[in-house]
């Protein structure tokens, strides 16, 4: 059966597990993440398509099942599942997307890796995702793709199929033209990228960069229109009413270039939060703190996210203000992802390391400073802290848009805590009355931490009463693929 909605993600949207010998489709309970809301979209249409990969020992196993139909409260939606065989994913995700594109994105350019970069590999499993989606989509359809592992998607697809319209979203930073042009196949992504009906950011500094990007690649020109036109106004959405569209011409055709930044689903924290056990746990998170104040830091362990910053600012808080010691405890959540690499094994252990010696300089029998946590917390439990917290401190170097600190947000109903938020996260664009810290700046560093701490419970509420507005209006299901309608309309090439 042919779609009229394919999304494009690397991963497949439901976890696959075996009982009793046989495999079962089950639906992944994690409210958090971008799965549940991209599945959200298949409500809207007839029938929709999710193109993912999945592991193959042997990827040319003819009893190997590609495609597998699903109907769950999400909708009816078809999945096809591209086998690749365990070298064909490291090359493609974790060397060329995790060594090469990665620190580009996010402006880390000493870390960037190019020399292991297999772009044979690379343009191969692109190519079998459009192909993939090319035989999904029907006449007309949206074909929404995400993430820049999927780059070359919306080029192959455009050959393929002229008349779908293609929408593409970036979950990561933009960086300026300096940084980005250091990958030496940036014209055949731009171009690719160029090929789409709309281009997704998640603010308007990552758009700008790329439209200085294209500009600089392929001279192309930003234009406004004086009104939103027809065909790109999302129906009912607030966010994309707000700004009207930039768009290039490429190649006789019009390329919108957005800005809709994803928020959380707030009135699923709320109920969440408000449950009978989130509120008991976030009790005996307090009463076991053994200290007065509780700081939170949430992030997975990856160099952007600015863990050792944060752990070395407290170490100075604590020289320099021993009234302090005993008083605040910081509990440093670090998920561990993307296991047998290098460069995350050394973050992991330089954090172990800075907190070991912290917490050996100040701690004492009853009290030590931090708590690293270094494994996952499942979202459910993880609001009761949110809930328990005085302080969120999320202080990314470089963040697409960051969640945590929406969902810190949506999590307190009591109007009370405070948030300090990097500058160099893409929320902060949204969440202007946290109290905004750089992370690059010892200095700016320290006096964020130090005044969320002294904050007047009066000034704590004007702010959380703002930053509740902002994260509630830019709810999640006010996303929407650019500015592209949902329901797909025929081009004038199918109709005809
Ligand atoms: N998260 C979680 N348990 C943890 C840490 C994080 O469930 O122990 C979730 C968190 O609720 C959020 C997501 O992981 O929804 C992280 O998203 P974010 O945009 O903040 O960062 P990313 O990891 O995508 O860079």
């Amino acid at each position: 059966m042919s779609s009229d909605m394919v999304i494009v993600y690397h991963r497949q949207p439901y976890e696959e597990v075996e009982v009793n010998g046989k495999t079962v489709f089950r639906e992944n309970k994690s409210p958090n993440g971008i799965v549940p809301t991209l599945k959200s979209f298949f409500g809207g249409v007839d029938h929709g398509a999710w193109i993912a990969w999945k592991l193959a020992e042997d990827p040319d196993n003819p009893d190997f099942e590609e495609r597998v139909d699903i109907e769950d409260d999400y909708g009816k939606y078809t999945v096809s599942r591209l086998p690749l065989s365990p070298e064909q994913v490291r090359e493609f995700y974790h060397v060329t997307s995790k060594e090469a594109f990665w620190p580009i994105l996010h402006s880390f350019k000493e870390r960037y890796n190019y020399d292991p970069v297999d772009w044979e590999n690379f343009q191969t499993v692109n190519m079998r995702f459009a192909e993939a989606a090319a035989a999904e989509a029907g006449p007309g359809a949206l074909v929404w793709v995400h993430d820049y592992n999927l780059w070359l998607v919306p080029g192959y697809l455009r050959d393929l199929r002229p008349d779908v319209r293609i929408a593409f979203f970036h979950h990561t930073p933009f960086p300026s033209a300096d940084i980005f042009n250091l990958l030496p196949w940036r014209k055949q992504i731009v171009k690719s990228l160029l090929a789409c009906d709309d281009i997704g950011f998640h603010i308007p500094r990552y758009a700008a960069n790329f439209v200085s990007v294209a500009r600089s690649l392929f001279g192309v020109e930003p234009s406004k229109h004086d009104k939103v036109p027809e065909k790109w106004v999302a129906e009912g959405t607030a966010l994309t009413e707000r700004v009207l569209p930039t768009y290039v011409k490429f190649e006789d055709r019009e390329v919108a270039i957005s800005v809709t930044p994803v928020g959380v689903d707030t009135a699923y924290i709320e109920e969440q939060v408000g449950s009978e056990t989130a509120i008991s746990k976030a009790l005996e998170i307090r009463s076991e703190l053994g200290a007065s104040k509780l700081i939170l830091s949430v992030g997975r362990t990856d160099y952007t996210k600015g863990g050792i910053e944060q752990l070395t600012s407290l170490e100075r808080l604590l020289q320099d203000n021993p009234e302090l010691r005993g008083n605040i405890r910081l509990m440093h959540v670090s998920v561990p992802a993307n296991k047998d690499m290098r460069a995350y094994e050394e973050i992991q252990n330089d954090l172990e390391q800075t907190a070991g010696r912290i917490n050996g300089r100040f701690g004492t029998l009853d009290w030590q400073p931090i708590v690293l946590i270094s494994r996952a917390i499942p979202f459910a439990e993880l609001i009761s802290y949110y809930r328990a917290a005085d302080i969120a401190w999320i202080t990314p170097l470089a963040d697409g848009m960051n969640l945590v600190c929406k969902e810190f947000v949506a999590s307190r109903l009591d109007g009370d805590g405070v948030l300090v938020l990097s500058e160099f996260a893409g929320a902060a664009v949204e969440l202007s009355d946290a109290v905004i810290a750089n992370p690059f700046s010892h200095r700016s560093m320290d006096l964020a931490i130090k005044r969320a701490l002294d904050m007047t419970e009066a000034e704590r509420r004007r702010r959380m009463s703002g930053l509740r507005k902002a994260v509630i209006e830019g709810d999640v299901h006010n996303w929407t693929p650019g500015r592209l309608r949902l329901t797909p309309t025929p081009t004038a090439a199918t109709a005809a």
